[in-house]
């Protein structure tokens, strides 16, 4: 299935010079849904993956689809302020914008394989703010799942993030 096609690109969102990639529109038409959710879960099946990762808000809905289909927790990565209990936090730059994400301190352990996913990867400051949490629990392996990727932005982020196993669906 040609994925991209699903993909909405809005010129000029949410600032000039960004192309936005609106997945609402492969969301909402229940067999892409169905195939992202099932490539990315078979594309993992094997790794024994303990507990995906996922980042507030739109890496949650697939995220969420991928954790139960691999028989695996689901731990949220939130916007600041969100988590009710003790937390660590990392600050990033977006492509448009600054950010802080906070995850439970209990969220994971030295036993977990992690999967860390969200819908995009742009300038990679965001999967990188994930990782550092993430490595911060001393957890056993991590890899990467986004749903689009910006592979033409390259920079110091990607670079980073390449020494880790990395799928992604559509390319940009
Ligand atoms: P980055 O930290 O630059 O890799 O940006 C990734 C995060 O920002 C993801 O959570 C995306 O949802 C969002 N994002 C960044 N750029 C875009 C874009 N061009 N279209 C849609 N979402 C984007």
């Amino acid at each position: 299935m040609n994925l991209k096609k699903f993909i909405r690109e809005i010129p000029d969102y949410p600032t000039k010079g960004i192309s936005f990639k609106d997945i609402t529109t492969l969301l909402k038409d229940k067999n892409a849904f169905q195939v992202v959710v099932d490539e990315i879960s078979n594309y993992f099946k094997e790794k024994q993956i303990t507990k995906v990762v996922s980042l507030e808000s739109r890496g949650f809905i697939v995220g969420g689809a991928v954790a139960y289909c691999l028989h695996a927790g689901f731990v949220p990565a939130r916007k600041k302020g969100k988590l009710p209990v003790e937390t660590i936090h990392e600050s990033y730059e977006l492509e448009y914008g600054t950010d802080t994400i906070e995850m439970h301190l209990d969220a994971l352990n030295e036993d977990d394989v992690v999967l860390i996913h969200d819908d995009l990867l742009a300038t990679g400051g965001t999967a990188l703010a994930a990782l550092k949490l993430v490595r911060q629990m001393n957890v056993k392996q991590i890899y990467f799942s986004f749903i689009c990727d910006l592979k033409f932005i390259e920079n110091g982020n990607k670079e980073i993030l390449s020494n880790y196993e990395m799928h992604s669906l559509v390319e940009y």
